[in-house]
């Protein structure tokens, strides 16, 4: 920008983006002539208003910066107003009923906070895209005004404690699940094709037990995939840092360095476009589903969140001083609490179909919210709580306001990795988000519950005074309601189900039981208060959420039965008329033929089974599905898959009709 724009129009820019003021048109011209010189200079001769639809990718129209001169000729421009806005027909983009499609007309419009980037040879614009009212139809709108409502009531929270600060960001690193598998074999399982996820498969012979890939050595063919990706994504100005092997075979993790939500949430999407194109064009295929596998460990998106000020400082560090001590634990004490009245918001802020198959199995968290904080910690808070001087856990004496704590650990290597929400020593990691999603939707959750808890917070310290034993007190109170969102053991543990139900925890296991809470009276008003979500722009979102499933369950309903049908049923027909056969001929030669008769039984009672049940299937699907109803499709799709899976390990491998999960994996 510095070395295209007029040192003024610079600065007044940064100004303007700063405070959040609108852009004048003086100052959008320059932008956009700037915008327009740098991509000519790079050979790149169209843009795009570049946003993140409700379909959770993200959309993109080129056009060219081409115009007629007038004299047969052309020129290369690129206005303000064009940079600002666009329009565009997009009736096609889930609304949610917020746009009939006679009213198709969606707008984008520019953010001028995220980075214009070049990707495919097209200047991309970031923007927001909504309505003609004005309503969010997209991913990215929501999340930017959770980030002003968490930075407004953040700062006002601050500033009680005497803290003036000027803003307050929140700081986002996503952890990038995913598969890398061969894409010839892939393109010859339809479901893999057209799900990205395998609805077929017998457990292979090695599974995953011995952990022996996790962490290991990367193989030549990862690595090469990696380092183009790494390479991609630097040029783009991402800054991917950490790449690793995961614990299921062929699972991967990509990690970048973080960086403010709104610039995380862009970069994670261009992020998995490019691991998918880089991928595609190495003979692989990149997996981003979260439960590609039944049997083996699914993919998660790791949301890390933070609080930074724009003194640099971090309120999820526990500091050095006592005033910093307590401002540390009156934030931990809000997110806690925020965690413990919304564990609805959260649990739906992950819902899905695909991630609903990854929670609760295979090392990824149960579908019930807790927080870990660490024995630590807690032991200060419980010490808070129970009005007692002294914390054996954390080994020290508690004086608020007048003696620092001792610092917490950060280590990644004892930490408990099975919470859905843990206190990693500086930050907060959501582990619960589905690797093919968006991370809009859980970080402007996260958002919004703890703004509330900010504002709330900052009322009790108007009211109750903001003295060290005013503040113990506060902190004591939270920590006593909400202890029952703490839980620092094992969440894989059959026990925690039990625990969590008697602490009356939230279980909420599938997606079509948390959508409805999205528009409760509780979440209504959290979200109007705090200017993040409209009560129409809710409905709007839940009924996207609730047809998002039921498509997905019915599209994922089809290709089983299209594969039954068409690839499963014809192979073991193939078989069995080999099996009659060879019956025939041992028969004339009166050998013993009870293998054969034996064989012929044990896979005609399976063939019988799977054409009844894939009647059953085809007969539910063809419904309109009801909530209640889902339950009966799922079991059905299960008992299909259990019969199909067996028949796989008693079939010759070679008549089998697709790629197996031992070909795939290893
Ligand atoms: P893990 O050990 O959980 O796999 P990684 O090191 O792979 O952790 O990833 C941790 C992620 O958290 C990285 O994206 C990192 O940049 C991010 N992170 C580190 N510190 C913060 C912070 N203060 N706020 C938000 N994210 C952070
Ligand atoms: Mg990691």
């Amino acid at each position: 920008m510095k070395k295209y724009l007029p040192k003024d129009i610079f600065t007044e820019f940064l100004q303007c983006r700063n405070r959040g003021e609108e852009l004048t048109l003086k100052i959008a011209n320059a932008m956009a002539s700037a915008m327009k010189n740098w991509a000519l200079s790079l050979g790149v001769t169209h843009f795009t208003h570049w946003f993140q639809p409700m379909t959770g990718i993200t959309a993109e129209k080129r056009e060219s910066f081409l115009y007629p001169d007038g004299k047969g000729g052309a020129i290369m421009e690129f206005s303000g107003k064009e940079l600002i806005k666009g329009e565009s027909d997009a009736s096609a983009f889930p609304s949610g009923g917020l746009r009939a499609t006679f009213e198709a007309r969606g707008y984008t419009a520019w953010i001028p906070t995220s980075n214009a980037f070049i990707k495919d040879k097209v200047l991309c614009i970031p923007t927001a895209f909504c309505s003609y009212n004005g309503e969010a139809l997209d991913k990215k709108t929501p999340l930017l005004r959770s980030c002003e409502a968490i930075n407004k009531e953040c700062l006002k929270f601050l500033s009680l404690l005497g803290d003036k600060r000027n803003m307050v960001k929140v700081s986002i690193g996503a952890e990038q699940e995913y598969f890398l598998l061969d894409k010839k074999l892939c393109d010859k399982r339809k479901d893999l094709l057209y799900l990205n996820r395998t609805v077929f498969g017998a457990p292979p012979p090695k599974g995953q037990q011995v952990g022996e890939h996790y962490f290991g050595p990367l193989n030549q063919r990862v690595l090469d995939f990696a380092q183009e990706v790494e390479k991609s994504l630097w040029e783009l100005g991402i800054l991917s840092k950490i790449n690793h092997n995961e614990v299921a075979p062929s699972q991967h993790e990509l990690a970048p360095y973080f960086s403010d939500a709104d610039i995380a949430l862009d970069n994670n999407q261009i992020t998995m476009e490019i691991m998918k194109k880089v991928a595609n064009s190495q003979g692989l295929c990149c997996i981003f589903e979260e439960k590609p596998f039944a049997y083996v460990n699914g993919s998660g998106k790791h949301v890390n969140w933070s609080l930074r000020t724009d003194k640099g400082e971090n309120l999820l560090e526990c500091g050095n001083t006592p005033k910093e001590n307590t401002r540390f634990l009156l934030t931990i004490t809000a997110v806690i609490s925020a965690v413990h009245k919304h564990q609805d918001l959260l649990r739906l802020s992950v819902c899905g179909w695909g991630n609903d198959k990854r929670l609760g199995s295979h090392e990824a968290p149960t579908s019930v919210i807790s927080v870990y904080l660490g024995e630590e910690l807690t032991g200060i808070l419980d010490a808070i709580a129970e009005g007692r001087e002294e914390s054996k856990r954390a080994g020290c004496k508690i004086q608020l306001g007048v003696k620092g704590l001792p610092p917490l650990p950060v280590d990644s290597s004892d930490r408990n990795r099975t919470s859905p929400f843990a206190f990693t020593g500086n930050k907060f990691e959501f582990r619960m988000p589905g690797s093919a999603s968006s991370i809009a939707g859980p970080i402007l959750i996260l958002n919004a519950i703890i703004a509330e808890e900010f504002r709330l917070l900052a009322i009790e310290l108007e009211e109750k005074g903001k003295d060290t034993q005013s503040i113990k007190e506060i902190i004591a109170r939270r920590v006593r309601e909400h202890r029952a969102i703490i839980f620092n053991g094992n969440n894989y543990a059959d026990e925690w189900n039990t625990e969590a139900k008697k602490r009356g925890l939230l279980f909420l296991e599938s997606s079509t039981q948390c959508i409805p809470y999205y528009s409760s009276d509780k979440n209504v008003k959290l979200f109007e208060r705090h200017g993040v979500l409209s009560k129409k722009e809710i409905i709007a979102r839940q009924e996207i959420l609730e047809e998002q499933y039921f498509t997905s369950l019915k599209t994922e309903g089809a290709v089983m039965l299209e594969i039954v049908k068409r690839d499963i049923l014809p192979a073991v027909e193939g078989y069995l008329s080999l099996l009659f056969s060879n019956l025939k001929q041992s028969q004339k030669a009166n050998a013993k033929s009870e293998i054969y008769l034996g064989k012929i039984e044990e896979i005609e009672k399976l063939y019988q089974k799977i054409s009844s049940l894939s009647k059953s299937l085809g007969q539910l699907l063809e419904k309109q599905q009801k909530r209640e109803e889902v339950k009966e499709v799922i079991d059905l799709m299960k008992n299909l898959r259990l019969s199909c899976d067996k028949l796989e390990e008693i079939m010759p491998r070679k008549l089998w009709p697709f790629p197996t999960y031992g070909d795939l994996l290893f």
